[in-house]
């Protein structure tokens, strides 16, 4: 049995003591920009933040990207959300290799090499890494410059925050 049908299986039943009151259309106030790593799951709950004030947007390396912009764009623009916050963190698994890395390493695996992605986004510094994402939401001329976009490095070690600024000093927060 897959994970996927074991899922399945228990939606079925953990289901039945749903609270209907979730369901509601979402009044998010703030938009965090983060990394799918599973130790960034429920960041909220170290932030104090409740679940349905948070618009969470995830993609592996904590980019702002296309894509990330689009999903910040509607939450702000649509949704309502006043705040960003880009969090990046110790650890990540973008860290551990280089977008040649590994795209060689694909293309040996595969014998293709197909146009698109055309960047993972691997890095080797989060907090150069952070402050470039923070430079490039905050210059997006769809997200409005009433929004402030902070930045911060999550250490997965001590559950912390550290905030880094755009313009290279940091405080520990
Ligand atoms: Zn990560």
């Amino acid at each position: 049995m897959s994970l996927i049908d074991e899922a399945l299986s228990a939606n079925a039943t953990i289901a039945n003591d749903y609270d209907p009151s979730r369901g509601k259309p979402p009044a998010p106030e703030i938009a965090i920009v983060t990394c799918a790593d599973p130790r960034l799951t429920d960041i909220e709950q170290m932030l104090g933040l409740a679940h349905a004030d948070v618009d969470m947007i995830r993609n592996f390396g904590t980019v702002i990207d296309d894509d990330a912009v689009r999903s910040l764009v509607l939450s702000t623009r649509l949704l309502g959300t006043r705040e960003i916050m880009i969090i990046n963190h110790t650890d990540c698994g973008m860290l551990r290799f280089t977008d040649s890395e590994l795209e060689d390493r694909l293309r040996k695996e595969t014998g293709q090499a197909p146009i698109a992605p055309a960047k993972f986004y691997s890095f080797t510094d989060a907090e150069a890494n952070t402050k470039e994402q923070i430079q490039k939401a905050r210059s997006h001329p769809w997200i409005s410059p009433e929004v402030p976009v902070r930045g911060f490095v999550y250490d997965v070690s001590t559950g912390r925050l550290r905030e880094v600024f755009a313009g290279g000093e940091t405080v520990t927060g």
